[in-house]
C-alpha cells in the first residue's frame, strides 16, 4: 500500500527533507504532500541582507517549484493544528490533510519573555515581511532624521541574528550616509552569549570598528512607544533609551499553532520533544529543525541553528522513507561543523572544520560565509542560483 507522507514547512528542515525523501523513496512506496505558509524557501540566515538592500531578496528566496520533484505535491497554507488520533493536519483555511507519517518543521516565533511592552513595539526579524518592515522603518526613521539628531535604531538580543542585523544597519548607513546610530544591547555580559571569549572579543572588536554602540549585562525591562528601559530594579532606575526602531531578536519559542499538539513538549516553549531518530512521542509524528528538541544525550539538545537544521534534514528525509518500508531508523547527531558570522560586509569565522586556526576574520572569513550559503542554495535548487546570490550573501 502506498503511504501517504507530509511535510510541513520550507525552510531548511522541510526543503532539505523534501529533497533527501524524495531521494531515499522508492517509486511507489509513499506520496508526498509538502505543505507551508509560504510558496518559497527563505535563506533564512542571510535575511538580514534584505535590512540594508530589499533587492537581495530574490536571492534569497527558492520557490518550491524549483526545489521538489514533480511528484510531490505542494499545497499553500498554514497549519493551525495537529490530530494524532485522526491522523490529520488542520489548515487555516478549515482544511484538513491526512497523513500516515508527517515531520514537523515550523521553525519557531520570536519569543518575548513577557516583558512589558515589548511584542507591541519591537520589530522582528523571521520572515522575508518582516526583512521588509525592518528596511522599511530604518529608512524612513532615516529620512526624517539630521546629522545632530540621528536616527536611534536598537537591536535587542546579541546573537547571530542581533549582531548580523546590527551589522547590516551599520552598512546600510555607511554606504548611504544615513544619519543613523546603532545600537546593540544585550543582557548577558558577552555579545554572542554562551560561546568562547576569543570570538566574542573578534565580534565585539568587528561591531566596534563598524561603529555599533554595545550594551551589554542589563536586560531589556521595558518598553513604551519611545523608549527602551533597560535593568532597574526595585532601588535603581533603569537607563533609559530612547529609539525611532527597535528590532526584538532576543530569543525563540514554538509556535503558538503547535502549543495543543499532542506530543510531548518543552512546557515552557512548547518546542516538541524528539529523539534521535526524529520521532516524538507520537511514533507517526517527526520533527526536526528550530521546532524541535532532538535528543543528544547528557540532557544536551542539537542547536536551533541552519546548520544543525540542513544536518538533521538528510537523515530525516531518509528515516521517514525507511519508516514507510518498515526499516530501521537512523540515528543522527549534530556535528558542530564552525560558525560564520557577518558583520556588515565583514565576517568571523570560529571552529571551522579543517582550518587549523580557531578564530579569523578578513577574506578567508567573508569567502566561507559566501560559500555555505551558496552551498545551500545549490544543494536545494541549482549552481545556476547559487552563482547568482553569490555577491549579495
Ligand atoms: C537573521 C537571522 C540570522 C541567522 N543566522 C544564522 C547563521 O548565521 N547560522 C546559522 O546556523 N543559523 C542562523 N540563523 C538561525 C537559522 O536561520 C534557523 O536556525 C533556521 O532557519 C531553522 O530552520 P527551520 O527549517 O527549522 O525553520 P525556518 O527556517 O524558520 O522555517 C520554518 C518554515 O515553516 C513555515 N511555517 C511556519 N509556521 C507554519 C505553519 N503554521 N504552517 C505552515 N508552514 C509554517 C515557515 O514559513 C518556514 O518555511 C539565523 C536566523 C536569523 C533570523
Amino acid at each position: 500500500m502506498t503511504a501517504t507522507v507530509v511535510v510541513v514547512g520550507s525552510g531548511y528542515a522541510g526543503a532539505g527533507a523534501v529533497k533527501s525523501f524524495e531521494e531515499a523513496v522508492q517509486p511507489g512506496e509513499a506520496e508526498l504532500t509538502w505543505i507551508s505558509d509560504t510558496d518559497y524557501h527563505l535563506v533564512l540566515h542571510e535575511a538580514h541582507r534584505c535590512v540594508r538592500d530589499p533587492t537581495v531578496e530574490s536571492e534569497i528566496t527558492i520557490p518550491v517549484e524549483e526545489i521538489k520533484s514533480d511528484r510531490t505535491t505542494f499545497r499553500e497554507g498554514r497549519v493551525t493544528g495537529l490530530d494524532t488520533d485522526a491522523r490529520e493536519l488542520e489548515l487555516a483555511d478549515g482544511d484538513t490533510v491526512s497523513y500516515d507519517y508527517c515531520l514537523l518543521a515550523v521553525g519557531t516565533r520570536t519569543a518575548f519573555y513577557g516583558i512589558d511592552g515589548l511584542e507591541e513595539h519591537a520589530l522582528t526579524l523571521k520572515s522575508l515581511p518582516d526583512a521588509r518592515e525592518i528596511n522599511r522603518q530604518v529608512t524612513n526613521a532615516a529620512d526624517d532624521a539630521t546629522a545632530e539628531e540621528p536616527a536611534q535604531v536598537i537591536v535587542g538580543g546579541a546573537g547571530l541574528s542581533g549582531i548580523q542585523t546590527a551589522g547590516e544597519v551599520a552598512e546600510y548607513r555607511d554606504e548611504t550616509g544615513a544619519p543613523v546610530e546603532v545600537t546593540l544591547v544585550e543582557g548577558l555580559d558577552e555579545v554572542f552569549p554562551g560561546n568562547d571569549p576569543e570570538v566574542q572579543g573578534k565580534l565585539r572588536k568587528f561591531l566596534r570598528e563598524k561603529d555599533v554602540g554595545i550594551e551589554t549585562g542589563e536586560f531589556i525591562s521595558e518598553v513604551d512607544k519611545e523608549t527602551v528601559y533597560v535593568g532597574g530594579g526595585e532601588e535603581e532606575q533603569p537607563t533609559e533609551m530612547s529609539y525611532d526602531v527597535l528590532i526584538w531578536t532576543g530569543g525563540i519559542t514554538g509556535r503558538d499553532e503547535f502549543a495543543d499538539a499532542p506530543v510531548e513538549k518543552d512546557d515552557r516553549s512548547h518546542r516538541v520533544h524528539a529523539d534521535a531518530t526524529f520521532q516524538t512521542s507520537d511514533d507517526r509524528v517527526f520533527a526536526i529543525g528550530d521546532t524541535a528538541l532532538i535528543d543528544q544525550g547528557d540532557d544536551e539538545v542539537a542547536p536551533p541553528t541552519a546548520q544543525a537544521a540542513w544536518q538533521a534534514a538528510e537523515v530525516a528525509g531518509e528515516n521517514l522513507a525507511r519508516q514507510v518500508r518498515g526499516a530501521p531508523l537512523k540515528s543522527w547527531s549534530h556535528e558542530d561543523k564552525g560558525t560564520l558570522i557577518s558583520v556588515g560586509d565583514r565576517a568571523v569565522a570560529h571552529d571551522v572544520v579543517g582550518i587549523p586556526i580557531s578564530t579569523f576574520g578578513g577574506v578567508p572569513a567573508v569567502f566561507l560565509k559566501k560559500f555555505v550559503a551558496a552551498r545551500w542554495i545549490a544543494q536545494v535548487s541549482s549552481v545556476g542560483r547559487a552563482v547568482s546570490a553569490w555577491s549579495d550573501m
